[in-house]
């Protein structure tokens, strides 16, 4: 869920795909601030929002052998 703040100073909740913002006390339309929770990552990453190392394994793309050009 996103927070989002209206310049009246009124917040609400929305989901990631909402598309209209309009305050639903007061009908303010400007938002003022946003507030996202932080990204989470299925998959190997790095960076400030990456809690948890991944360990990088090998995938065999061939188990019968190498491919080789007939
Ligand atoms: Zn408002």
């Amino acid at each position: 869920m996103i927070t989002l703040v209206y310049r009246c100073g009124h917040k609400q909740e929305v989901s990631d795909d909402f598309e209209t913002p309009i305050c639903p006390i007061c009908g303010e339309r400007q938002v003022g601030r946003v507030t996202a929770p932080p990204p989470r990552f299925r998959g190997v990453a790095t960076g400030p929002h990456c809690t948890e190392a991944l360990t990088v394994g090998t995938v065999n793309l061939a188990p019968g052998g190498p491919l080789l050009k007939r």
